[in-house]
């Protein structure tokens, strides 16, 4: 038996914020461990702490209590091997797509032929070839999020942070993002920690799906996702989908009536 190397991991995580005095505890104890390429799917009531969580392993906030992991090493702030893509696209808006996608490679000092051909790479992974010279501003919000999640995989990070990443999106657009990021993600493995309020989303996409409930934010169930890969999109119609759906959406809603609202 090989086991799993764990690559992020939440060690009895807590987030405690002061509300005019008051300690309000946004996160409460979760423990959490995500496997190296494991696409996870965290889901919850609205305030139930998921984005708490993804900052705190993103190093965008410090835990108030406990520590996250990432292979083994305390995080102490963001890293180049962790890419955080927000529901907000957070695209340049005066730079191109290609300038966009470009960007954190200057930075990482890449020479440009190197650039190019990673740039393009992910372009045609993400659809966005013809659009290589269009400002955001002409994209449609789909494009848009195709770009930040292009921008986010051409610096070659490890795991990937997604918050929301398709909540903005129309119901159609969002089911393709869906279907592109698993093709993406076949192609180039990931550590993927995904958060939705979305349990199809949920449930498509990951090998499991943590379910938070709120007051305080905590972890409430968690539930294995064995469908195969690659899923085409009439996996959805599936009895085994449903069924997984079915579990999913019990966990979420039927959490104590007081637990769903902040
Ligand atoms: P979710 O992403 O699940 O909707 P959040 O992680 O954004 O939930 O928030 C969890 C809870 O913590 C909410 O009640 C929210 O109001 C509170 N919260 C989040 N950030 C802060 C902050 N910086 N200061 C005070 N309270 C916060
Ligand atoms: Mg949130």
């Amino acid at each position: 038996m090989t086991t799993r190397t764990p690559k992020i991991h939440f060690d009895q995580v807590s987030a405690v914020f002061d509300l005019n005095g008051t300690p309000f505890t946004a996160v409460d104890g979760v423990d959490l461990t995500i496997a190296d390429n494991e696409f996870v799917t965290v889901v919850g009531p609205s305030g139930c702490g998921k984005s708490t969580l993804m900052n705190m392993a993103g190093g965008l906030l410090p835990p108030t209590g406990g520590q996250v992991r990432v292979d083994g090493e305390v995080v102490t702030g963001p890293g180049p091997e962790r890419g955080v893509i927000f529901q907000q696209y957070a695209l340049f808006p005066w730079l191109t797509v290609r300038q966009n996608v470009e960007f954190g490679l200057q930075l990482q000092k890449i020479d440009k032929a190197e650039r190019r051909r990673l740039v393009d790479h992910q372009l045609e992974l993400t659809g966005l070839t013809r659009f290589a010279d269009t400002l955001p501003k002409n994209l449609s919000g789909g494009m848009k999020q195709r770009c930040a999640i292009a921008r986010a995989y051409a610096v070659n990070p490890k795991i990937l942070l997604m918050d929301e990443p398709f909540g903005a999106l129309d119901a159609l657009t969002r089911v393709q993002m869906q279907v592109q990021l698993l093709q993406t993600w076949a192609q180039e493995r990931r550590t993927v920690m995904f958060i939705t309020h979305d349990v199809d989303e949920a449930v498509y996409l990951a090998n499991r799906v943590v379910v938070m409930a709120a007051r305080p934010g905590r972890i409430h169930a968690v539930i294995d996702v064995d469908l195969p890969y690659p899923r085409t999109e009439d996996i959805r119609l599936t009895d085994e989908f449903a069924e997984l759906r079915n579990t999913v959406w019990s966990a979420v809603y039927h959490q104590q009536p007081d637990e769903l609202t902040t």
